[in-house]
């Protein structure tokens, strides 16, 4: 029998998890839009992410967001997905509807809204260049593509999935791979850095020609851990951003998808940076 309570309850779910942030956003968004929920962070082992979101939507759970490392199994956990989540083959959204699990993933949404109006970069006609080509930019390639930029290229460490990659997505518009350390006299309007090289506290190294002059450069990364990487870029004159917009965009889809409200996001994004600060 599912537990019964007035407040529906929503959680997110990693390993770690402690760092998350997901609990303070969406307090700010319920507050904002008077919606009573309750969001809780949910630590579980590693190989057993199935077992605890069984349990969680069995005793009555609302809703789930889900991080590392973890997004794969949320997807394969759910009933049925959207289109977004079925082209990453990942999700970092669940709810629960007439008793079954639906999946989506809100990181390319929450990604392209920071990007073209939190911060009036324009996507279409940018030649666009991602590095990294694990679970963050699996997630963003169809909304970005969606952008009609001139070019994506993803580039990666291991040049074997970032081929993985682009062959998956080839059929919605013009991607290449090619690898990290290879890439060279092709500049670039839009450098997003979706690898975890950052939070090691090595920011991956591009040289200096990928950048095209008034290049914008993007860490999803956030907070310290994307100090060293977008450091380097203003050291370039190049205007840059870490990818806490983008955290707070992909939460106010998520409670937009839960809620059917949209939150405002602009004061969340500030509040969190002063205090960040
Ligand atoms: P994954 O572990 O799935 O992928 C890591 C990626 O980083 C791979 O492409 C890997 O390359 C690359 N990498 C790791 N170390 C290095 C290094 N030293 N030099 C070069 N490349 C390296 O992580 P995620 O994709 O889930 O996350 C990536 C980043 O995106 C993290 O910083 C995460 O916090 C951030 N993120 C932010 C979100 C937001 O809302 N702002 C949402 C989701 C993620 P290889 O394949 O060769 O191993």
């Amino acid at each position: 029998m599912p537990a019964s309570s007035s407040i529906d309850r929503y959680v997110v779910i990693g390993n770690p998890i402690a760092h998350s942030l997901s609990p303070a956003i969406h307090a700010r968004f319920a507050e904002q839009t008077r919606e009573a929920i309750a969001y809780e962070r949910m630590l579980v082992p590693r190989g057993e992410f199935a077992a605890h979101a069984r349990r969680f939507f069995s005793a009555g759970g609302a809703g789930a967001n889900v991080t590392l490392p973890f997004k794969v199994d949320a997807f394969e956990f759910a009933d049925s997905a959207s289109e977004r989540a079925r082209a990453a083959g990942a999700a970092n959204f669940l709810a629960a509807r007439d008793g079954h699990i639906e999946a989506d993933n809100t990181d390319g949404a929450g990604l392209v809204r920071d990007l073209e109006d939190n911060l009036g970069i324009a996507i279409a006609g940018a030649r666009v260049l991602l590095v990294g080509a694990g679970g963050a930019a699996r997630g963003v390639v169809t909304p970005i593509l969606a952008r009609l930029p001139a070019a994506l290229v993803i580039a990666n460490r291991t040049l074997e999935r970032a081929r993985e990659l682009a062959q998956r997505f080839g059929d919605r518009g013009a991607v290449e791979a090619v690898a990290l350390d290879a890439i060279s006299g092709e500049r670039f309007d839009l450098v997003l850095n979706a690898t975890s090289a950052s939070v090691q506290g090595e920011a991956a190294a591009l040289p200096e020609a990928v950048f095209a002059p008034g290049a914008f450069v993007y860490d999803m990364a956030y907070g310290p851990a994307a100090d060293a990487f977008l450091a380097r870029a203003r050291e370039r004159q190049l205007r840059a951003a870490d990818g806490l917009g983008m955290l707070v965009e992909q939460a106010a889809e998520s409670f937009f998808l839960w809620r059917g409200k949209r939150p405002e996001t602009a004061p969340v994004i500030r509040e969190l940076r002063s205090s960040r600060a």
